[in-house]
């Protein structure tokens, strides 16, 4: 059965997320060769549909108003609904991203369908559609089959590979106007702290550190390595709470959720509640002095050794390759 499916094009900072190229992936899958039509909600972002197209989406769909400049749950779901009352979707997909979570409630809510979200893979078997999920923190997996209604979609980043990206696609870039009212919050400014180099929840490698780090001044040779590797810095709850460094870091269950391609943790215990955020990442590599600690179990490379001496050996072999 052929569908079209919308696919939100997620901006930050005036880019598009690598998550929406990875969507509109998912999109192709979900549309079993309908139309996969991109939709941008803004201020001013329609110079952004061509990327959209050139990712795989067929179509772009754009709303500009000034009242969607931040987003507001409120204004981009009556946005988004003015996208659907006008295409008729029979899917949706937005990231599994801050923004996503957000939104696709309230969206679903609205056109009374159901939303399977976090979704890791998508695959056809069978004659249906089959979405896995993890559930329990990463321990085990869900599949799911949507039997009824719109099928509406989150998926989580780094893990439905986006197409390659070929710039001889096109297609039509095209608006919707919304009447977008009774805003109940107001954003009269983002200030965000300043992070260097790459977004923790898209990042292809992350280097991790915990308590073991044993102080601010401590994550320097990790930074060093993340920087050899073009990767991001994170870190344990351990490490948060010791103040080495800024809560936006933390992975885990009441942190960031993340699936890099590599991770290294660094004097990271693994407690449960770090792993139900890292586990799912593709390679995982332990550096610990404790033989016995927790990481090991789930690490693919197990290096037992001060974190001191070892992080900086990684460095300087991986600075020759
Ligand atoms: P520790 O457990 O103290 O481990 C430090 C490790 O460093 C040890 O294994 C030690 O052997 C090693 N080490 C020390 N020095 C060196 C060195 N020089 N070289 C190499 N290794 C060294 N935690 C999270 O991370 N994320 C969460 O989202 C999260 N959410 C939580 C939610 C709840 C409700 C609760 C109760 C807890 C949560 N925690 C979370 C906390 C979690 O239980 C652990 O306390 C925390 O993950 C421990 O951090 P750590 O591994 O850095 O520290």
């Amino acid at each position: 059965m052929t569908r079209k499916v919308l696919v939100l094009g997620e901006v930050r900072d005036g880019s598009l997320r690598n998550v929406s190229f990875e969507a509109i992936a998912a999109g192709k899958t979900i549309a079993e060769g309908g139309e996969v039509v991109g939709v941008l909600l803004g201020d001013s972002v329609s110079a952004l549909g061509e990327q959209l197209l050139h990712y795989g989406a067929d179509r772009v769909v754009v709303v500009e108003d000034e009242k969607l400049k931040q987003y507001t749950s409120d204004g981009f779901s009556q946005a988004f609904q003015a996208v659907v009352d006008a295409e008729s979707p029979e899917g949706i997909v937005f990231g599994h991203t801050a923004l996503g979570k957000d939104l696709s409630p309230r969206v679903a809510g609205k056109l009374g369908t159901g939303l399977v979200s976090d979704v890791t893979a998508l695959e056809e078997a069978g004659g249906n559609l089959v979405f896995t999920r993890p559930i329990y923190s990463g321990k085990a997996f869900e599949k799911k089959i949507i039997t009824d209604g719109i099928i509406f979609a989150t998926i989580r980043p780094n893990n439905i590979p986006a197409l390659e990206k070929d710039e001889s696609r096109s297609g039509e870039v095209g608006s919707v106007t919304a009447e977008i009212k009774d805003l109940r919050t107001i954003i009269k400014d983002v200030v965000r702290k300043a992070s260097e180099g790459v977004d923790l929840s898209e990042a292809k490698v992350i280097i991790a550190g915990g308590r073991g780090v044993k102080s601010e001044d401590g994550f320097e040779p990790l930074k060093e390595l993340a920087n050899v590797l073009g990767g991001a810095v994170g870190a344990s709850r351990g490490a948060c709470d010791a103040d080495y460094c800024d809560y936006s870091l933390q992975i885990g269950q009441t942190g960031k959720v993340v699936t890099p391609d590599l991770y290294i943790a660094c004097g990271i215990s693994g407690a449960i509640q770090h792993l139900a955020g890292m586990s799912n990442s593709k390679v995982i590599v332990a550096i610990n002095k404790d033989p016995e600690a927790n990481i090991f179990k789930v690490a693919d490379y197990g290096i037992v050794g001060d974190l001191f001496e070892v992080v900086p050996m990684l460095t300087e072999e991986f600075k020759k390759l």
